[in-house]
C-alpha cells in the first residue's frame, strides 16, 4: 500500500495511507483532511508534504512513523 508523508497543524510529520478516491471532490477539498495524529494523539488537520521538500533524514523519520493502517 502506498503511503504519503503528511504534516499536522502542530508540525508533526508521519506517513499515512492517502487514498485517491473521488479525485474531483478531493481537488475541491484541497490537500488537507482531518485524521487522528499518532504523534499528538488527537484529531488534527493534516496536509500532504512533498517528500522532495524534506531532507533525507527528515523524510526517513516521517516514513518510519506510521499511523494506524486504516485509511
Ligand atoms: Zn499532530
Amino acid at each position: 500500500v502506498r503511503r504519503v508523508i503528511v504534516e499536522c497543524t502542530r508540525g508533526g510529520r508521519y506517513s499515512t495511507i492517502w487514498l485517491p478516491f473521488g479525485s474531483l471532490k478531493a481537488i475541491r477539498l484541497g490537500r488537507t483532511r482531518i485524521q487522528y495524529c499518532p504523534i499528538h494523539r488527537r484529531f488534527e488537520r493534516v496536509r500532504k508534504v512533498d517528500p522532495r521538500s524534506l531532507s533525507r533524514r527528515a523524510r526517513r523519520r516521517a516514513q518510519a512513523l506510521r499511523d494506524l493502517p486504516i485509511p
